[in-house]
């Protein structure tokens, strides 16, 4: 069978390590095209330069993950169609808000043999409840989708500390094993099980959590948060400390809040409900220590 096409839709901080990770890769396996695309939402650097010929020219993404090689085999290209035309493998890595547009843009101009993987921790909510974004994808673009998730810290992998994470399949072990192999190197682990939903709500809800205790960019904005007193709005926070590198935590504490609240279960996860509460303004950040003696009501 002829060599397999990978192609990332997204490039932020996480999606170019990504990149990082499966270019290593397609270069040591005969099943895989040694290049590797990566879809880059264009932006103008202060330079004047475009980001993505900057990567081309660089081989790093100056921005999202500066003085990191990504590895010669990736090619940075801005126009998302002509991005995913020839891939049979896609690989989801944007912030999750982005998703929803980029699915509607991509209908049609996928590969049908395409399969797809979704690295992105975070939901939709709608009137009929929360939808997860690889049912996002799976749904719009009528492709099969796995996961890929841990307790994974970018900036950390990216300079190769050792990490793992678990890629969700549901039925096709055979394709699990196969994204397994296109993401694990000597310091990056990678296993399969087979559920979906567990893994990618495990992913998304950690984000919520690292609001509350540990973690990289949620924990660095929730302490500059709690040290204003909540005077600061995480919107302003995230635009200063994050220079165009995304906030996932606060929306997934929105939109989770909202599922909990319509299914009359806040009470069941204080935890939860008070970091919404505090990100809205509704608590003062003190009160995340007071949650814990809120106890849990089983019915
Ligand atoms: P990021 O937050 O570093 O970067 C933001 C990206 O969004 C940039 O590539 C930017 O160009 C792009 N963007 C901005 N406006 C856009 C628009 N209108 N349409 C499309 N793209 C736009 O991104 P990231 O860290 O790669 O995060 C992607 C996903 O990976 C998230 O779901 C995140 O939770 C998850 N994740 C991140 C990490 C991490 O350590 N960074 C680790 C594991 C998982
Ligand atoms: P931060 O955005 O807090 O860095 O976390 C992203 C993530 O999902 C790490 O697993």
């Amino acid at each position: 069978t002829a060599p397999s096409k990978v192609t990332i839709v997204g490039s932020g901080n996480w999606g170019s390590v990504a990149a990082k990770l499966i270019a290593s890769n397609t270069l040591k396996l005969s099943s895989f095209h040694d290049e590797v695309r990566m879809w880059v939402f264009e932006e103008t650097l202060p330079s004047g330069e475009k980001l993505t010929e900057v990567i081309n020219r660089t081989n790093e993404n100056v921005k999202y993950l500066p003085g990191i090689k990504l590895g010669q085999n990736v090619v940075a290209d801005p126009d998302i169609e002509h991005a995913v035309k020839d891939a049979n493998m896609l690989v989801f890595v944007t912030p999750h808000q982005f998703m929803e547009g980029i699915c509607k843009r991509l209908v049609g101009k996928i590969r049908e043999d395409a399969e797809a993987i979704s690295l992105i921790k975070g939901m939709e909510v709608k009137t009929e409840g929360p939808c997860m974004i690889s049912t996002l994808i799976s749904q719009q673009l009528g492709i099969n989708c796995c996961v890929l998730m841990g307790a994974n810290i970018a900036n950390e992998i990216a300079v190769e500390k050792f990490s793992e994470a678990t890629v969700g399949y549901r039925e096709n072990r055979e394709m699990a094993q196969k994204w397994v192999g296109l993401f694990s190197t000597p310091y990056f682990m990678v296993s399969a099980v087979q559920d979906v939903e567990g893994v990618e709500l495990c992913g998304t809800l950690k984000n919520i959590v690292a609001i509350a205790a540990v973690g990289g960019r949620n924990r660095k904005c929730a302490d500059a948060f709690a040290r204003s007193g909540g005077k600061r709005s995480f919107d302003e926070l995230e635009a200063e400390m994050l220079q165009g590198q995304k906030l996932q935590g606060v929306s997934t504490a929105k939109e989770v809040y909202e599922v909990l609240s319509h299914r009359g279960w806040l009470e069941l996860f204080p935890l939860f409900t008070t970091v919404h509460e505090i990100c809205i303004g509704r608590l003062p950040p003190s009160a995340i220590v007071e949650y814990s003696e809120h106890t849990p009501k089983f019915s």
